[in-house]
């Protein structure tokens, strides 16, 4: 029996990328130039369906990267000449401010216990901070932070660049690109691929951020995959480099088929199953939730405390083909993190939720 990946990324692949990916291979998509028409008319249909996916407006572009954690660089390079205000409560969002520390911007940082989240009352922002940078969902610590709260915080900082890294939630956050700048996500999280492609959206308000630092003798927005350059070849759905055509591909594909559900339904589907995680939890006397503000709960990435060691539970799960994760860093033996993505079904989570009950 082949086992289910419960794993908070890479994850459960989606359960069409088979087809797909044989697809692709079929039509030698491996092969083709990414100058050609037929990697072109890719690019426009993986761009149209994560526009409706996401419901991004054309004032904001869509790149292609190698990965999420790329895009925290070419963020910082291209649309911070000077200062970033970093909201961090856990280890992805302290990686993004890492990087900015690298890149010797000047960094604001407002800082949570691991578990905890942000709400927009208490939430100040510097004044000569160019860039927010809020991470939508902390995948070490399932704390989830509301986009209702993100959208009131820049309206109240309108002047500001607001970027969100949307890596382990994304499609699920109903972001309002009305608002939001930038906002990225890698494909073997929610989407259900294999790792290996970094997804990058940015509008014309960064684009022209980015061309006016490119202009400073004393600033470098990078070499590789910065804005303008993005930015001037994707008008005619090219990219500066060889990207990774099969998963541009694949991705628009996986998009598409969640737009045949409806982005409604996916969302309502996440919350329905996160629901019967966490009621599993509370109830239990085996875990509990490890967050315990319900509204900065992660409805994607749900992390447990475990009473008995976390391996042994992972352990039990496992014989009955299914892989959970482990904690983060300190946390790794006492917690359990589970992936909530589109890729597995309500009767999957019971099943799972089933096999906890008897691993207790
Ligand atoms: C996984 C993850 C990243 C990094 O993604 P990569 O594809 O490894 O670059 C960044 N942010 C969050 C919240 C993540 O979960």
């Amino acid at each position: 029996m082949k086992p289910l990946y419960f794993t908070p990324g890479p994850a459960e692949l989606y359960p069409t990328v088979h087809q797909h990916l044989q697809t692709a291979l079929d039509e030698q998509i491996g092969s083709i130039s990414h100058r050609s028409q037929k990697f072109r008319d890719i690019y426009r249909f993986t761009d149209e369906q994560l526009r409706i996916l996401l419901n991004i407006p054309s004032s904001h572009g869509i790149f292609f990267t190698g990965s999420a954690s790329e895009v925290w660089e070419r963020v910082l390079l291209n649309c911070v000449e000077h200062e970033s205000f970093h909201m961090v409560n856990g280890s992805f969002s302290r990686k993004f401010y890492d990087y900015a520390q690298s890149l010797h911007k000047f960094t604001h940082l407002l800082e949570k216990p691991f578990g905890k989240g942000f709400d927009f009352a208490e939430t100040e922002v510097p004044e000569y901070a160019e860039l927010v940078a809020i991470t939508h969902n902390e995948t070490s610590s399932g704390v989830q932070m509301r986009t209702s709260d993100i959208h009131r915080l820049k309206k109240k900082y309108s002047q500001k660049l607001f970027c969100v890294d949307m890596v382990s939630s994304a499609p699920y956050p109903d972001l309002d690109f009305g608002l939001i700048d930038s906002a990225f996500f890698s494909v073997q999280k929610a989407f259900g691929m294999p790792a290996g492609l970094g997804v990058w959206i940015a509008s014309e308000a960064c684009l022209e951020k980015a061309e006016r630092l490119q202009r400073y003798d004393s600033l470098t927005i990078g070499a590789h995959h910065n804005l303008p350059t993005l930015w001037k070849l994707y008008k005619t759905f090219e990219t500066p480099a060889t990207p990774n055509v099969l998963f541009i591909y694949v991705l628009g594909k996986v998009a598409e088929d969640l737009n045949k559900i409806g982005i409604e339904t996916i969302r309502k589907q996440t919350e329905e199953k996160a629901k019967a995680l966490y009621r599993f939890l509370e109830l239990s006397d085996g875990y509990q939730p490890f967050v315990e503000e319900e509204r900065h709960r992660s409805q994607t990435v749900v992390v447990a405390n475990t009473t008995k060691p976390s391996a042994e539970v992972i352990a039990a799960v496992k014989k009955a083909g299914m892989i959970v994760g482990s904690g983060y860093g300190k946390f790794k033996e006492s917690q359990i993190r589970i992936a909530n993505f589109p890729a597995t079904s309500a009767g999957q989570i019971n099943d799972l939720i089933e096999e906890l009950k008897r691993a207790e």
